[in-house]
C-alpha cells in the first residue's frame, strides 16, 4: 500500500536520499590505517557546523540525552551548583539529570511557552558573590514547546555580573538548523544529537567542549568512564576512538556535513525560517494559538499547537495517524492532550508541510475541531509562494 508520508515529528526526521545512500555501506574496518582519513575532516566540519575553531567536538554513539551527561560528568563535581530554568520537558529532564547525578539544582522556572528568563539570571548569578555556581545550563529550542531561548543574552549576563560559570546549551533541536555560535557566544558545552537538524537515524550524541570545559573536566570529580571526554579526545587526535565508533552513521553524518555546508548555513537558517514561518501562517488562519508566548520566543524548527478548548489534541494525533498516516508530534507531559506539533526542521519542503497542514486540518475536523478546511493551506501557500528576496527581508 502506498501510504509512506514524511513525518512531522520533531525528531527523527526525514532522511535526505544522499543521507539514505550513504548509510547503506558495507561494513568496515574501524581500526584500518586509513580510517584517519575518514575520521579527521569529519571532525573538523562537524566544528564548522557548531562554529567552534577553539573547541573540540566529539562524536558518542547515543542519543541526545548521554551528550548531557557528557556535559555534566566531566565537568562538574559532586554537589555542584548549578543554574537553570525549566520550561518544557527536556529543560525539565536536563534538571531531573543534574539532581539524579548530585548537582545542586537552582532553577529559575517560568511558564511553558516562555524561554530563559534573563532578568532571573542576572538576578541570581549577580547575587552569587562566591561564585558558587559553576555551570549554567540553558536550552536553545525547547522542542515540547516550540521555544527558542536567547544564549547570547545568557552570555551576556554571564559577563555583566563578571560570573565564571561555564555555559552549557542544548542544542539538540537547533544546532544545524537555528543560528547557533560556540566561540562567538561563549558556550563551554553544546549538546545535539543525530536525529534532528542533522538529518540521520538516532544513535549518535554530537557534542562541542570549549578549551575552559576541558579545563574543568581536569578536576571534575563526577564518576564517568563512557562519555569521558579525555578518553575519546585522546584517541580522536589520531583519528580513532576508545571503543567501536558508530561508522555507519557517521558515514551518513558525512553526507550530511556535506549537504549542510554546500548549502551554507546561514540559507540553512533562513530556509527553517522560511519553512516554519508558512506553518505560524497557517496557526494564524485557523485562529488558533502557539504555546510560544510571544514572538522572540517561536522556534523555527517546532511548532507546538493549542486545540482550541475542548479540543482533544490526542484524538487529533490519532486520527492523523491512522486515516491519513500522518505522523505529528505529541503534547508531552502537561500539554498532553492540549498541544499537537508539527515538526519543520531538517529535510522538509514547502510541499511536504503543506501536506502536514492539510492533513492536520482533516483530522481536527474528524475531532470535531471548527476548522476552516484549506484555510491554513492557504494561508501557507501564500506565504510559500512570495518571492525569495522578500522572505529574506521578512527574516531579517
Ligand atoms: C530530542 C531532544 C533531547 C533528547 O534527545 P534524545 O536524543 O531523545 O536523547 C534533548 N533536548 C532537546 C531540546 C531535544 O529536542
Amino acid at each position: 500500500m502506498p501510504t509512506q508520508n514524511p513525518i512531522f515529528i520533531p525528531g527523527p526526521t526525514n532522511l535526505p536520499e544522499a543521507v539514505r545512500r550513504a548509510l547503506d555501506v558495507p561494513m568496515e574496518d574501524q581500526r584500518a590505517p586509513d580510517f584517519p582519513d575518514f575520521t579527521l575532516p569529519l571532525f573538523a566540519d562537524l566544528k564548522r557546523v557548531f562554529k567552534t575553531e577553539a573547541g573540540e567536538a566529539l562524536i558518542f554513539p547515543a542519543s541526545g540525552t548521554g551528550g548531557w551527561e557528557a556535559a555534566l560528568t566531566n565537568t562538574l563535581s559532586p554537589g555542584d551548583k548549578v543554574l537553570t530554568s525549566r520550561f518544557g520537558q527536556f529543560s525539565m529532564l536536563w534538571a531531573d539529570m543534574c539532581q539524579r547525578l548530585g548537582l545542586e539544582v537552582i532553577t529559575a522556572d517560568v511558564p511553558w511557552g516562555e524561554g530563559v528568563p534573563l532578568d532571573k539570571f542576572a538576578e541570581i548569578l549577580g547575587a552569587d558573590k562566591g561564585h558558587e555556581i559553576k555551570a549554567v545550563l540553558a536550552c536553545h529550542n525547547e522542542t515540547a514547546t516550540g521555544v527558542t531561548s536567547d544564549i547570547p543574552g545568557v552570555r551576556r549576563v554571564l559577563d555583566d555580573a563578571g560570573h565564571p560559570a561555564l555555559l552549557f546549551v542544548d542544542g539538540v533541536s537547533s544546532i544545524a538548523s537555528i543560528d547557533f555560535r560556540m566561540d562567538e557566544w561563549g558556550v563551554d558545552c553544546a549538546v545535539s544529537g543525530s536525529q534532528k537538524g542533522f538529518m540521520l537515524p538516532p544513535g549518535l550524541a554530537l557534542v562541542a567542549v570549549s578549551q575552559r570545559g576541558l579545563e574543568a573536566a581536569k578536576s571534575a570529580k563526577l564518576p564517568r568512564c563512557y562519555f569521558d571526554f579525555e578518553d575519546m579526545l585522546k584517541l580522536n587526535r589520531t583519528g580513532f576512538f576508545p571503543y567501536t565508533p558508530a561508522v555507519g552513521l557517521m558515514r551518513g553524518l558525512r553526507a550530511s556535513l556535506d549537504l549542510l555546508l554546500e548549502e551554507g548555513l546561514d540559507n540553512v537558517f533562513a530556509r527553517h525560517y522560511r519553512m516554519a514561518e508558512g506553518v505560524r501562517r497557517a496557526v494564524a488562519a485557523w485562529d488558533m494559538e502557539l504555546v510560544s508566548a510571544g514572538p522572540q520566543w517561536r522556534s523555527d524548527t517546532v511548532s507546538a499547537i493549542r486545540v482550541p478548548e475542548g479540543g482533544d489534541a490526542t484524538a487529533v494525533i490519532a486520527g492523523a495517524y491512522h486515516r491519513y498516516g500522518l505522523s505529528l508530534g505529541t503534547g508531552l507531559a502537561e500539554l498532553s492532550g492540549k498541544v499537537f506539533r508539527i515538526g519543520h526542521l531538517g529535510s522538509v519542503t514547502e510541499l511536504m508541510l503543506i501536506s502536514a497542514i492539510a492533513g492536520a486540518e482533516m483530522a481536527m475536523r474528524d475531532a470535531g475541531i471548527a476548522v476552516e478546511l484549506g484555510s491554513g493551506v492557504a494561508a501557507a501557500q501564500s506565504w510559500y509562494r512570495q518571492d525569495s528576496d522578500t522572505v529574506a527581508q521578512a527574516a531579517e
